[in-house]
């Protein structure tokens, strides 16, 4: 019996295929390596403090404690993923085969775009008064014997009376109105995973922007799941076909100019 080979989608993969079959044939297929970029780097360290931060009892939330775990937390990131560093010196070769020493001044630069990143934070929520049901959580389902839904949520506040709340923090600037549906989109997913977990539609959705300390809302209804789950299985369906047909087509866009894979991408090499 030939088993059922299981396709695993997440906001940032269906993102990929939307953008560039191709792109998402280089990630998902082929799994490159992909040097990390800077704002990946502040991104990873910004979250990792802001997941501890809830670790540490609430009358210890501070911004103060936050920023002094910033060096511990470098630590711990680069233990876990070393590659990490590449972003910090562009002399550094991908992927890593030796040991490298990041100069303090070079640290000290990064500590401080992350430090106000978490100012940002503070000016946004206050941590001693929230108690999260889950930072960093990976959430999945199984929509059928070949789908399942899946995704990490930065963190998950849930009601006395059962009200759940869906945050993402993004290290960026908040999106103009053109642009702000598209970025809910990945909430939406989530909500979706919760719902078919839990039964549950969540009742708000926040995107938290911390270079401008904004906050995106959204109350999510059942229509916006029944489209969510459409749209999935329709991407689902086009990735299965494009894997039948190994045809993983090019899609030139504005982006391509931040595609890693620009340089082997055939609409960008000559032969
Ligand atoms: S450079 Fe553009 S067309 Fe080529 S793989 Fe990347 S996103 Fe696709």
């Amino acid at each position: 019996m030939t088993e059922i080979e299981v396709l695993q989608l997440s906001p940032s993969r269906i993102s990929d295929y939307q953008q560039c079959p191709a792109l998402y044939k280089y990630r998902a297929i082929d799994k490159l390596p992909e040097r990390p970029g800077l704002d990946a780097l502040r991104g990873s360290l910004v979250h990792l403090i802001l997941e501890k931060i809830f670790t540490l009892k609430s009358s210890e939330r501070t911004f103060e404690n936050a920023i002094s775990s910033t060096a511990q937390n470098w630590q711990l990131l680069i233990e876990s993923e070393p590659d990490l560093i590449c972003a910090l010196d562009e002399n550094i070769e991908f992927p890593l085969s030796k040991e490298h020493t990041i100069s303090q001044d070079r640290l000290d630069i990064l500590f401080a775009e992350v430090k106000t990143l978490v100012a940002n934070y503070f000016q946004i929520e206050d941590p001693r008064r929230i108690e999260p049901e889950s930072t960093e959580k990976l959430i999945e389902f199984d929509i059928s014997s070949s789908l399942k839904i899946k995704g990490f949520v930065d963190r998950i506040d849930k009601s006395p009376d059962g009200w759940i709340r869906i945050n993402d923090y993004k290290t960026g600037k908040s999106p103009n109105e053109n642009f702000s549906a598209k970025a809910m989109f990945q909430l939406k997913f989530y909500a979706l995973v919760i719902y078919k977990q839990m039964g549950i539609i969540p009742k708000m959705l926040r995107l938290i922007y911390l270079k401008d300390s904004q906050i995106l809302t959204y109350e999510p209804d059942q229509r916006d799941i029944e489209l969510v789950l459409a749209k999935v299985e329709n991407i689902a369906e086009q990735i299965s076909e494009s894997k039948i047909n190994n045809h993983w087509p090019t899609k030139v866009s504005k982006l391509c100019d931040y595609c890693y894979f620009k340089s082997i991408c055939p609409e960008f090499t000559t032969n």
